[in-house]
């Protein structure tokens, strides 16, 4: 059970996250004041719900969680929080990882991208192939195949699997609910629209989250993992015309100097789009970054709860003491070290 210090810490943090006004918060701003996309500096900075909302999201999720996962979450929050990252910094050095940030739904026919959800990874590859499937990106089955891997850490007790894992799960879970992760036009580079991907999911958050309500409630069991991956794919899919529309219908309005401004962060300048540009069209989408954003929160407090129902709800209480050791402290420093290297030429939407 969630001790009432913890219950009370939890509420606090969520007061401080919804209303804006806590510590965490100024600290989270200063990250995205440090790390947040930039129009023209997209090779330096995230083009993906970036720092600020990957690590929010994962973060948010914990407090989801019922009194019997909390207690090891909580106490490890920092970890899931600063790891929600992991799988955009290792794009370039692990040839698997790119394909798992995304779906190009467009590119499938309508009566295919209905069949698509039913099938497992090996159907799939067999009707399409794998090469095909990787091309267009992998995301739903990703987050199907990380929930069996996270199942297993649970049922084994590991608790170093067990964070690593809910870090990139949490990660994945959210690019899978947001419109552009699913789109070959993902940057809006096919209709003259290149800086949107970081506009919507970066810009917009940075702007104006901390008037989101980040309240989503409790955690719920799911029933069926790949389904509601590829239901969050669909619902973020569907939010895509109006992400694209309303910027096409808005820059029709602004003069290019109206649409963008420069900003200065660590003392550089850099171009971006204006408070007022951003503004009108955060309004324009009617809360959708919002929703978004909730729905990844839940979604992931849903799926750690599932793999830890699906393993036997084994007893985290003797996890608590976990600590990493020394030695693999330094195999993960020297890990994320390797995921610098810049290895392989990857499409540039989760740039960091
Ligand atoms: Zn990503």
């Amino acid at each position: 059970m969630a001790k009432k210090s913890e219950c009370n810490d939890c509420f606090r943090e969520i007061v401080h996250l919804s209303l804006a006004k806590g510590k965490i918060l100024v600290f989270c701003s200063a990250i995205i004041v440090l790390k947040s996309t930039g129009w023209q500096t997209k090779k330096e900075f995230p083009m993906v719900w970036g720092f600020f909302g990957h690590q929010k999201i994962n973060r948010l999720a914990v407090f989801t969680l019922p009194p019997e996962m909390f207690g090891f979450y909580k106490k490890n929050i920092d970890f899931i929080t600063e790891n929600a990252v992991n799988p955009d910094q290792r794009r370039y050095a692990v040839k698997e990882e790119a394909p798992r940030h995304f779906i190009d739904l467009d590119i499938y026919k309508d009566s295919l991208k209905l069949l698509l959800p039913t099938f497992s990874w090996r159907e799939a590859a067999e009707k399409l192939s794998e090469d095909t499937l990787n091309r267009h990106g992998i995301v739903p089955w990703h987050i199907n195949f990380m929930k069996f891997q996270l199942t297993e850490a649970f049922r084994k007790k590991d608790a170093r699997r067990i964070l690593m894992l809910s870090a990139d799960i949490g990660h994945y879970i959210a690019d899978a609910n947001v419109p552009l992760h699913t789109t070959k036009n993902y940057n809006g580079q096919l209709t003259n629209q290149i800086g949107i991907h970081g506009f919507w999911e970066s810009r917009l958050p940075e702007l104006f989250s901390e008037e989101y309500d980040f309240f989503v409630g409790q955690a719920e069991y799911v029933q069926i993992p790949q389904k509601r991956a590829w239901q969050a794919v669909m619902n973020a899919h569907a939010a895509l015309d109006s992400v694209l529309i309303f910027e096409r219908k808005l820059t029709n309005q602004f003069s290019d100097d109206k649409k963008f401004g420069f900003d200065e962060r660590n003392g550089v300048t850099m171009k971006n789009y204006s408070k007022e540009f951003s503004m009108r069209y955060h309004e324009m989408l009617k809360n959708q970054v919002e929703r978004q954003m909730r729905a990844s929160i839940k979604m992931v407090g849903d799926f750690w709860l599932t793999c830890w129902i699906d393993a036997g709800q084994p007893d985290l209480t003797q996890l608590l003491n976990y600590q990493l050791s020394k030695d693999e402290k330094e195999a993960d420093d020297l890990e994320k070290k390797s995921w610098l290297q810049k290895v392989f030429d990857v499409r540039k939407e989760g740039d960091n």
